[in-house]
């Protein structure tokens, strides 16, 4: 049994200020003890649930946040910058199943901690077949080509809705409350990660039940941006059409290709923010 944990920090319970999710920010050391306790809740569950493989992709920021003498035995660490496939960089067929760790809203979501998607200084919002999506609808994708269901997400209660849309039965723990997109109720971190290795050890032993994601295909993304440039050089990738002065359109008939050009997108506008 293989399970691949991409693992964010926005949605630990605890976490309410990108100064305790940034390197270099004045209670990251915080930050990354309290996202270190929930990705080991998760893999304690998975393991108690039979899982004997385990990847952790850490997907934040400089994707260098974990301590990995300290993940829990079975897993192997996939950290560092750039990563191809990004965010589920190092999932392929073979596994039986993704988790998603410490995820967060939209950036369009009405009220959701440390809201984003991919890149706060570019995006204004992404819709993902006309449904406006964050990280998990996004990295569904590539679940999604490899055929390997999500049966798990944890963050807070708008990380929990958006998920429903692509990922429908996926086991979701909701660790916090956002009040703000700075504010948030959070659970206590010891019972967070209760919470958490109760809901991966579920996750997986109603393995059965759960299907793929189900993005309709071809997956049409679009994305505004914050401003026009942006829309301007994503058109340089072929396929990439303008639709608004701010916003872009592309589809593909493979969710895993489609994924690819969103990564390139993001990759190419990033210069382009103040
Ligand atoms: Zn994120």
């Amino acid at each position: 049994m293989k399970v691949y944990i991409s693992v964010d920090m926005e949605g630990v319970a605890g976490i309410a200020d990108w100064e305790q999710c940034l390197a270099g920010g004045d209670d990251y050391a915080l930050g990354r003890d309290l996202v270190l306790g929930e990705v080991n809740a998760a893999i304690d569950g998975a393991v108690a649930a039979g899982a004997d493989e385990i990847l952790v992709n850490d997907s934040h920021s400089v994707m260098r946040n974990l301590p990995p003498a300290a993940l829990g035995a079975r897993a192997s660490y996939l950290s560092g910058r750039f990563k191809p496939l990004y965010m589920m960089e190092g999932l392929e067929g073979g596994f039986d199943a993704v988790f998603m760790v410490s995820y967060h809203g939209s950036i369009g979501h009405e009220r959701a901690i440390l809201s984003h998607t991919y890149n706060p200084s570019a995006i204004w919002e992404v819709k993902l077949n006309g449904i406006v999506t964050g990280e998990a609808g996004l990295n569904a994708l590539v679940a999604q080509h490899h055929g390997v269901p999500v049966a798990l997400i944890t963050g807070d209660q708008a990380t929990a809705d958006e998920a429903q849309a692509f990922m429908p039965g996926i086991e979701a723990v909701v660790v916090k409350r956002s009040v703000s997109r700075f504010a948030a109720e959070s659970l206590h971190p010891a019972r967070a990660c209760e919470l958490i290795r109760a809901g991966a050890r579920a996750a997986i032993e109603r393995l059965g039940e759960l299907k793929p994601p189900t993005i309709a295909v071809p997956p049409t993304i679009e994305v505004t941006f914050l401003t026009a440039d942006m829309a301007e050089a994503a058109t340089a990738l072929r396929g990439v059409e303008r639709t608004e002065t701010r916003t872009v359109t592309f589809m593909s008939g493979d969710p895993l290709q489609a994924y690819r050009t969103f990564v390139t997108v993001v990759t190419l506008t990033r210069g382009l923010g103040e």
